[in-house]
This record gives C-alpha cells, sequence and structure tokens, in this order.
C-alpha cells in the first residue's frame, strides 16, 4: 500500500532478491516513488539532502549521481542539491526498469486507494476504492506520513486561503496573499524549504524562532533575520515566518 519512496522502492528490492516473487503496488498516483517529497514539478524544490548520498541502493552509492549527470546535469557533484523532480525521475526509472525485468506480471502498479484490509485464508484481502478485492500473501503498509493535524492556536478559523493545514499541499503555493502574516509550525529544515517557495514567489518576508512551544507571529518570537530564512540547530523548535 503506498508507491511513494518506500513503496516502489521496496518493491524493487524484493524483485532483485527474489525471482518467485510478484509484487503489486497500490497508490492512488500515476507516477510511481514520488509521493509527497518528489512529486513537485518545481525546479527550485530542491533535494535537502546532497545527491552523493541519495542512491536508492546501499551497495552501490553513486548509483543517483551517475544516473543524475546523464539525464539532468553532466556537472552534477556529489554535494550538489539537485530538484526534487529529478530525484523522483530517478525512482520512476528504477521501478520502470525493475518491470522491463521482471515483467508486467510480476510487478504492477495499480492507480487506486486502499480502504481496507481483512484476513483471508491466510493472507489478507485488500479493499480498494475501484476494484474487485485484491489477495496477498503478505501487505506493507508504506503510506508516508498522514497530513499534520491543526495545532491549538486561537484564531485558525481564519478566512479562507490565510491558513493552510498542509505545506505540501499543491494549493498552499498558488494565489498567495502578499502581505499577510502566516508561519509554519515544523522543523527548521521543512520551513525552510517552504520559505524557499515564498521567496521564489516574490514574496518577502521575516522569519522568527520560536523559543519554548508553538507561538504565533509577534508573540515572544526572536527575530531571526529580514527577508531570509537563517537555520537553527535546535531541530526541536518550531518556527514561525511572518510576510512583510
Ligand atoms: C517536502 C519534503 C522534502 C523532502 N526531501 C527529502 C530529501 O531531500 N531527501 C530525503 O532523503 N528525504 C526527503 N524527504 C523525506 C521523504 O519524504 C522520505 O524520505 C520518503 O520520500 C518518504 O517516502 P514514503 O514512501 O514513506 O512516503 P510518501 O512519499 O509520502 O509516499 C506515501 C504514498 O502512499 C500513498 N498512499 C497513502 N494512503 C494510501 C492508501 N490508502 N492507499 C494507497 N496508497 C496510499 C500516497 O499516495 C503516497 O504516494 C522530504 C519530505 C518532504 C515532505
Amino acid at each position: 500500500m503506498g508507491g511513494g519512496f518506500s513503496g516502489a522502492m521496496l518493491a524493487v528490492h524484493l524483485l532483485h532478491q527474489s525471482s518467485s516473487l510478484s509484487v503489486a503496488v497500490i497508490d492512488p498516483g500515476s507516477l510511481p516513488g514520488r509521493g509527497v517529497a518528489y512529486s513537485s514539478p518545481r525546479k527550485f524544490h530542491l533535494l535537502n539532502v546532497p545527491a552523493g548520498e541519495m542512491s536508492a541502493f546501499p551497495d552501490a552509492p553513486d548509483d543517483f549521481l551517475r544516473w543524475a549527470r546523464i539525464h539532468f546535469d553532466a556537472g552534477m557533484r556529489e554535494r550538489s542539491f539537485p530538484p526534487r523532480s529529478v530525484y523522483g525521475a530517478y525512482l520512476g526509472n528504477l521501478f520502470e526498469k525493475a518491470r522491463f525485468e521482471a515483467g508486467e506480471e510480476r510487478l504492477q502498479w495499480i492507480r487506486d486507494r486502499v480502504l481496507s484490509l481483512r484476513h483471508f485464508k491466510g493472507g489478507l484481502a485488500i479493499q480498494t476504492e475501484q476494484g474487485p478485492e485484491i489477495l496477498a500473501r503478505v501487505v506493507v503498509l508504506a503510506t508516508g506520513n498522514f497530513p499534520p493535524a491543526n495545532p491549538r492556536v486561537p484564531g485558525l478559523d481564519l478566512p479562507r486561503g490565510a491558513y493552510f493545514q498542509f505545506p505540501w499541499s499543491p494549493e498552499a503555493l498558488e494565489n498567495l496573499p502578499p502581505a499577510s502574516c502566516s508561519w509554519v509550525q515544523d522543523s527548521p529544515a521543512s520551513t525552510s524549504s517552504w520559505l524557499s517557495n515564498r521567496r521564489a514567489s516574490g514574496v518577502r518576508f521575516t522569519s522568527y524562532h520560536a523559543r519554548d512551544s508553538f507561538l504565533t507571529p509577534g508573540d515572544k518570537c526572536v527575530r531571526l533575520s529580514r527577508g531570509r530564512y537563517s537555520g537553527t540547530s535546535d531541530r526541536r523548535a518550531p518556527c514561525v515566518a511572518c510576510c512583510d
């Protein structure tokens, strides 16, 4: 269940290790391996781990680097941070290669959403939105992280478009309000990445780092820099951003 990085690469590794297994990956998306992280088409959405450390094969650590030099940029270095879409294409390519080598009957991509599982004759029966039940000996849940819950912050009943629960949803980047306050409750790494979207959209902002707990802009915040996010080593602390 789930064909992001985990589901798609598990399928590839299983087929490398066994010549008798058949694997079906069920995911509502059309492209293997993309998931939330690698489906963005935006070129300014970069990997946050350098290319030299992103191989899908531990025993071939430069596999992604070599692929990216051929298919994206011949000058790519180990410490380069290419767009996440390039990494998604790499994962998709690995999946298609495995399917070509094993045959379509041994590696299927089923475009559907799983609704439920039940025990059935020593295995499991999978009910999807559209298809008949699928029978499997083993099911792996590779459904990724669920969207974040709404934080308990007064004032979240803001007008539509002023607050986004899930910063990676496509709508969160559309029609950004030019001059309103916004904040992000997440790790500094994600905040930095999210802010780069806004910067690329021409929105200036002031970023804050809240020391103790979740804070709203202007409320006991520590201002870091104007129009520029500077990271923090405290990975537990949430971040706050406020547009100029
Ligand atoms: C913005 C962002 C940037 C990141 N950048 C990096 C990076 O540079 N380097 C790095 O190593 N890691 C990065 N990560 C972490 C990255 O997400 C993980 O490394 C990895 O991609 C997680 O893969 P996953 O398969 O577990 O989850 P996901 O990629 O989220 O995939 C889960 C899949 O399950 C499917 N699914 C969910 N529910 C169902 C259902 N009921 N039925 C069927 N399918 C379902 C979804 O459609 C989705 O395709 C980043 C994460 C984010 C959010």
